[in-house]
């Protein structure tokens, strides 16, 4: 007895996709459920790798013979007949691997054609055009693909026929003209071949089988599994499907269609899809006809229509997901042909979940787990419409998502003043500077032609949840000139651009907009969420108003606020800078003074939104040159001060001049219009003293220089200031009987010492505060690790810290030794496409190196302090990969700007059930 090399659909195992290919194996699985599939039967992969060993490629013993034992299954079946005249039986050919191979072979249909059945076939179907039209395309199809008869032979024909006929398209074509083309195919194979067409039904099979054998080997078979990496592991040789033929053109009980077991625009559970009567699947995909909603089917077909509703029904019962589905209705009676889990879009993913585990069909588990995280950003921000298909000038890195249009303008008070007058503009600069802040508030989005992701303009952007494209160098911004040149385009301002943060595209004019989406399902979506992951999660937001929006999205506290961020105000900057180019210690604490009552209003502000959530706060972190304009701009702004008091003074006002001041109005209130020169010269001294401090603080290496807790210990009053402030603000809440828990959080620590000096005026702080208000406060100390030396020495540092935020954004840089605000647009793409890195680490958190480090530092962290909260605080935090890498180290949260939350509240869901799965295995 020969090995079994064939399968009846109602035998085959419909997991073994292996042995018989996916397809195969699906028509197993859809026949065994009891689905009506025409009958038919699979040949293994094994027969065709058994086959490619023979040096003749010959079938392997007992295939043959077995085929036509399953060829008569089906004849009876179908109670047709292979060959025969009267009723004949079609199948249809087709290849089919473990792994999906669209267009590796093409597939052969009404096999079994020769001119006796096509005479069954014309009487069959009362259509003697049709039958002459399958028949020449069964010619040339299988003289392709199993004989090796070039395409262009049969064109030359038909086309000969064509401008005789006098006709441009086949549709022109009548019966006659086609039993022609098909005479003449009949006639180029023969001469191609040396050999007559074979006419014998059995003939055609063997040679069929052979020629889906032997286009494993092939050579678009073979590129195509080296170009997606598809191993012999994965898929070995393909399976043959032999298919019985069913036909939706046999008269008006029958029909041909396509169909969603719920709509995959909404997600809605209706019947969803399209129907032709009397027509093959062809039809509807040449679109010469139009096809019919199928809602028309119940009026046209009801019992029909009710088999259909079955079909579907049985169809999301069995694969318990939403099926793409096609169906042919031969002479009233249904089969379906094919099925698959539905490609949806996020509205309907989100949508089905949470509907097919209310209606019992899956549970949380897999609702949770049959949306990618990612794809929820598509519901949190405006996007591009697709269908507007504009094209872009330019792109950037994609910085912070969603799109926006608007008037593109070239500075942050234009912007301002133009959001301010209802105008929607876009801000374009070459790079921002905590400076342009009130420009972010104005604008609808941020354009820049420098820096990276974890530049200030896309952490800024993505706190505000406002797109930004950063990084676009293709882009020439000269602020001077106003205007921005991309090749050999140039827009100036007023112009209208769009950008798409998700993409990273800048586009020259409007495109069209889909609107945010924040549905009641898919806050159930995130409430299953909560309830199942480990990890909570947290918003990084600066004011109150990000906290508000972090909260609609779920934030469950704030895990960074960043306090530098609320000096950039514009109305605060003034204060800040007197407080930077103070000469002295008193000055520095006037300056202070004024800014501390800012602070802790804006600190009630965010705890009282949060209540009762934690709230961390981050003392002050940046370089404080970072306050203060650049060297070269003051320079250029000294010059013409200069200028106006040698020149304009002489009361010419020169129209620049006048230009000038008005634009310099905001830094410099004192500068009036009609120039007084005493104040001209007043103002060149405050210029020439905020220049000396800009040259004294100037640093080589800022991002390694005077900032975070260095600065801080060397400034000690603006921590102080800070510090009370926050602890004032925590006493006021209490008195008035809100519930906060504040977080005090030291940036750039590398070592304990460090941590124990800020201690103290916490300490001395809390005492004073206590002893004024009467409240006894309760809060936390702790610090960020986003130095190497501090992961290194967290078990001290634990000792100080109650909690540990990794700030990843530094770790990395500090890592990687890679500058994260010019790594992203030099040599990183390189790196990445040359796989010297498989991913942008300030995107995904390198685990093996930074995850490392965190790792280590977690669990020493944990010796001094066991079950210390610790977090996450870079970018990375919103990241459903890194999300996957904080659950697994055991990180107590993560933190990410606010519009990323819903997808991390996914993510750490998801981490959660795929580590239970792997058996709850840590690293
Ligand atoms: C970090 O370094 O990861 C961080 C959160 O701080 P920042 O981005 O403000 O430097
Ligand atoms: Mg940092």
């Amino acid at each position: 007895m020969s090995q079994k090399w064939i399968y009846a659909f109602s035998e085959g195992d419909g997991k073994n996709k292996k042995l018989l290919g996916g397809k195969g194996a699906n028509l197993c699985e859809m026949t065994q459920i009891g689905l009506n599939v025409p009958p038919g039967f699979v040949i293994t992969t094994e027969a065709c790798l058994a086959c490619l060993e023979d040096p003749e490629r010959r079938l392997p013993d007992g295939v043959l013979d077995q085929v036509r034992l399953h060829m008569a299954a089906v004849e009876e079946k179908t109670g047709k007949t292979f060959g025969g005249r009267a009723n004949p039986l079609l199948v249809s050919v087709r290849s089919g691997s473990a792994m999906s191979m669209p267009g590796m072979m093409d597939t052969i249909l009404n096999l079994g054609l020769n001119q006796d059945t096509l005479q069954g076939l014309i009487a069959q179907t009362g259509n003697e055009r049709f039958g002459y039209d399958a028949y020449r395309r069964f010619i040339q199809l299988f003289g392709k693909v199993a004989l090796g008869v070039p395409d262009e032979e049969f064109d030359a024909e038909f086309d000969a026929v064509k401008a005789d006929a006098g006709v441009k398209h086949d549709v022109g074509l009548s019966a006659a003209h086609l039993a022609d083309i098909a005479d003449r195919f009949l006639k180029v194979v023969e001469r191609v071949t040396g050999k007559p067409f074979p006419a014998d039904p059995y003939e055609q099979l063997t040679i069929a089988i052979k020629a889906v054998f032997n286009s494993w080997l092939g050579k678009r078979a073979v590129d195509y599994r080296r170009e997606f990496k598809i191993t012999s592991e994965m898929a070995n040789g393909t399976a043959v499907n032999v298919v019985a033929m069913v036909f939706g053109n046999m008269g008006d009980d029958s029909a041909t269609g396509v169909g969603f077991t719920r709509d995959p625009g909404t997600g809605e559970n209706v019947m969803f899809g399209e129907y032709l009567v009397n027509a093959q699947g062809e039809d509807v995909v040449a679109g010469i006809r139009t096809p019919k909603p199928v809602a028309e089917m119940e009026r046209e077909m009801p019992e029909l229509y009710r088999q259909l509703v079955e079909l579907r029904n049985r169809l999301e019962a069995h694969y318990r997901e939403v099926q793409d589905y096609e169906y042919t209705i031969e002479k009233g009676v249904l089969y379906c042909l094919q099925t698959r889990n539905g490609k949806m879009n996020a509205t309907a993913l989100v949508r089905t979940s949470v509907e097919m585990v209310q209606e019992g069909l899956i549970d949380k588990r897999q609702g949770l787990l049959r949306i990618q995280p990612e794809m929820l950003e598509q519901l949190l921000f405006p996007r591009l419409d697709p269908k507007a298909g504009g094209k872009p000038v330019a792109r950037g890195l994609p910085a912070s998502p969603g799109a926006a249009s608007g008037i593109a303008v070239f500075d942050a008070d234009r912007a301002e003043k133009m959001g301010r007058a209802g105008e929607k503009v876009i801000l374009v600069r070459e790079e921002t500077k905590p400076e342009d802040i009130h420009g972010f508030f104005a604008s609808q989005g941020i354009l820049t032609s420098r820096g990276g992701k974890t530049s200030h303009a896309a952490v800024v952007a993505r706190g505000m949840g406002k797109p930004c494209v950063a990084g676009a160098e293709g882009i020439h911004v000269d602020v001077h000139t106003r205007q921005a040149v991309v090749g050999d385009q140039v827009f100036g301002e007023g112009a209208v651009i769009t950008i798409d943060g998700t993409t990273g595209h800048v586009y020259v004019g409007e495109v069209a907009m889909i609107e945010a989406d924040f549905s009641d399902e898919l806050a159930t979506l995130l409430s299953w969420a909560d309830e199942t992951a480990m990890l909570k999660v947290m918003a990084n937001a600066d004011t109150p108003r990000d906290a508000e929006r972090a909260l609609k999205f779920g934030a469950m506290g704030i895990g960074l606020c960043r306090t530098e961020r609320m000096f950039n105000a514009v109305e605060r900057l003034p204060i800040v800078v007197e407080m930077i180019v103070a000469e002295t210690p008193a000055d520095r604490q006037a300056a202070l003074n004024k800014l501390l009552p800012i602070q802790r209003e804006d600190f009630v502000g965010i705890f009282k939104v949060m209540s009762p959530r934690p709230v961390t706060v981050r003392l002050l972190d940046p370089p404080i040159h970072e306050f203060l304009p650049s060297e070269n701009q003051l320079v250029e702004e000294l010059d013409r001060l200069r200028h106006l008091r040698d020149t304009v003074l002489g009361m010419q006002v020169l129209h620049d001049a006048v230009d000038f001041m008005y634009r310099t109005r905001d830094t410099h209130p004192e500068v009036p219009l009609q120039a007084d020169p005493a104040l001209v010269d007043e103002a060149i001294q405050k210029k020439e003293a905020m220049l000396k401090k800009v040259r004294a603080l100037f640093e080589v290496n800022p991002m390694l220089g005077h900032r975070g807790v260095r600065l801080g210990l060397t400034y000690p009053e603006i921590y102080s200031m800070q510090i009370r402030g926050i602890l004032e603000a925590a006493a006021e809440c209490q008195k008035a009987g809100i519930e906060v828990h504040p977080e005090i959080m030291v940036p750039q620590v590398c070592t304990a010492q460090e941590l124990k000096k800020v201690k103290s005026w916490v300490e001395a702080i809390q005492a004073d505060v206590e002893k004024t208000s009467g409240v006894t406060l309760s809060f936390k100390f702790g610090s960020m690790l986003e130095v190497v030396r501090a992961c290194m020495r967290a078990e001290n540092l634990a000792e100080e810290a109650e909690f540990f935020s990794f700030g990843t954004n530094d770790l990395t840089q500090a890592t990687f030794s890679f500058s994260r605000e010019d790594a992203e647009n030099k040599f990183l793409p390189m790196y990445n496409q040359s796989h010297i890195l498989q991913d942008n680490p300030f995107e995904v958190l390198d685990e093996k190196g930074v995850g490392r480090l965190m790792e280590l530092a977690v669990n020493w962290g944990r010796v001094a302090r066991p079950g210390m909260k610790i977090g996450i605080c870079g970018e990375h935090g919103g990241h459903p990969q890194s999300i996957r890498f904080c659950h697994r180290v055991g990180l107590s949260y993560v933190s990410c700007s606010g519009p990323r939350v819903p997808i991390a509240r996914l993510a750490a869901a998801q981490a959660a059930l795929t580590a239970t799965e792997a058996g709850g295995q840590a690293l």
